[in-house]
């Protein structure tokens, strides 16, 4: 196979350009990290877990009309994407306190929220990502008024539907990062989602016992992560039971 021409390496995953114009291809690496970088690892399997679990989350939102940048796995690793103009925002949404929220305001983590909150980071590793308003993101022009529309009502719609997917799989939706691109078609400019939707993004917990499955696991060195991702997988019916995960475990390289 000729070398790919590298486009983009980011934590977790790395884009390669695609078979055609307008397309890229997107890796799923083993590698993890927490907190801005400060935490980092190798987990032997986990780029595997969430190329298909991102595949299968973006598929169904496809299939009730939510545009995804997602055209199909290639391989285990891999999967073909449209290219998108990314939208400097990373967009959390939050049924549960946990995590920078609850540390933020000082509330329990598992306590349910009033309603669903909605809340915009801007996308910037060396301001580690801060937390910014509607009125910053237009004002400094990252999105205008008719995208963060679309946004909204999109994320709304997300959170709604991927609530009611994972409970059928005895999985509480915590909350979750979700990123959106600009696609052009023909003359038409469209929002769509697009980077990855796995539980290196989500807040996943068991609905009875509250065991977190998802990148807590390696955050707070609970360990069995690549077992979590397992069992997210099987309860979706991504993969069979039975299968034994897929990793060897975590190697901390710091
Ligand atoms: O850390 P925090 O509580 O703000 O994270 C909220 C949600 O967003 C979590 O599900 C986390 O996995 C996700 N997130 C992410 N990428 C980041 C920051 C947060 O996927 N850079």
């Amino acid at each position: 196979m000729p070398p790919r021409k590298p486009i983009y390496e980011g934590k977790a995953k790395q884009l390669f350009e695609g078979p055609e114009p307008g397309t890229l291809i997107q890796h799923f690496k083993d590698d993890a990290t927490a907190f801005n970088n400060q935490k980092k690892g190798t987990i032997s399997g986990k780029g595997v877990l969430n190329n298909r679990i991102s595949e299968y989350l973006m598929m169904q939102l496809a299939a009730i009309g939510v545009p995804t940048h997602f055209v199909r796995r290639l391989n285990m690793r891999e999967q073909l994407v449209r290219e998108v103009e990314i939208i400097p925002l990373e967009v959390v949404v939050r049924n549960v306190a946990a995590g920078s929220l609850a540390t933020r305001l000082g509330l329990d983590e598992g306590h349910v929220l009033p309603r669903s909150i909605i809340e915009y980071y801007y996308k910037n590793d060396k301001l580690h990502d801060p937390w910014v308003s509607e009125e910053h993101i237009t004002a400094f022009g990252w999105a205008n008024p008719q995208d963060l529309d679309d946004i909204v009502n999109l994320t709304i719609r997300i959170n709604d539907f991927l609530s009611g997917l994972f409970l059928g799989a005895n999985i509480r939706l915590v909350d979750f990062k979700v990123e959106f691109g600009r696609l052009w078609e023909n003359d038409m400019l469209r929002i769509v989602v697009a980077d990855e939707i796995s539980p290196d993004s989500c807040r996943l917990w068991d609905m009875k016992t509250n065991e977190k499955l998802d990148k807590d696991r390696f955050r707070r060195d609970l360990g069995g992560l690549i077992e979590a991702y397992t069992e997210v997988a099987k309860r979706l019916g991504i993969m069979a039971e039975g299968e034994p995960p897929q990793g060897r475990g975590p190697v901390l390289v710091q």
